[in-house]
């Protein structure tokens, strides 16, 4: 862990600054969500289980190796480290993933049956790497809910190879997973995803 220590400081301010962010917009109440980042190709660092996102600090970041496991003893990672995990060994790319309990992603996953919500239409599907077109269908997999994260881990695994063509999906009732090469990046797909997220609903709401 000592050679990591300088990119562990660098990725922790990130996350740090992320998570303060994400907090203002309301999308991490009531100590809700996870955030981590690539430290090398088998371990990350991530939020500790139940800290608050809007008063984050140096102790609240974590490194974990690829089983999940803490690297240091006596902290305790969140049960959803595993879905972050799954993320990075699918694809060496994913440098960072953020996992946010929105309003938007919670009531569009609950207000849309079936196993993914089709976005078309939107200027701003523009904002997802291979989309050049408004006219293109951004299609984000949507997954029931599940308190058994290893169960809800191997359904991501099963349906998308591990990540989606969309860097993102959505847990029913529950929020949003989003990831990419670092945490500028991710932040950007979160507020594409959420800005999205709110369109389909508002047009959802004056359909007759
Ligand atoms: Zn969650």
């Amino acid at each position: 862990m000592e050679h990591l220590q300088g990119v562990f400081f660098e990725r922790t301010a990130e996350l740090i600054a992320a998570g303060h962010r994400l907090y203002q917009r309301g999308w991490l109440p009531a100590t809700s969500g996870n955030l981590s980042a690539r430290l090398d190709h088998r371990r990350f660092a991530i939020t500790v289980s139940g800290t608050h996102k809007g008063t984050l600090t140096d102790q609240d970041i974590m490194a974990v190796n690829e089983k999940g496991h803490a690297l240091e003893p006596g902290m305790r990672p969140s049960a959803e480290t595993l879905l972050h995990v799954a993320l990075y060994l699918a694809d060496p790319e994913v440098g960072a993933v953020l996992h946010v309990h929105s309003p938007s992603a919670t009531v569009l996953s609950l207000a849309t049956p079936g196993e993914r919500v089709r976005l078309s239409g939107f200027e701003l599907i523009k904002a997802f790497p291979g989309h050049t077109s408004h006219d293109e269908v951004l299609e984000v997999p949507i997954f029931d809910n599940d308190q058994h994260i290893p169960r809800l881990v191997e359904a991501v695994n099963a349906r998308a190879g591990g990540t989606p063509a969309v860097p993102g999906y959505l847990i029913r009732g529950h929020g949003l997973y989003a990831w990419g090469p670092d945490v500028a990046r991710t932040m950007h797909y979160l507020e594409a995803f959420d800005f999205l997220f709110n369109c389909q609903l508002q047009l959802g709401a004056s359909q007759p």
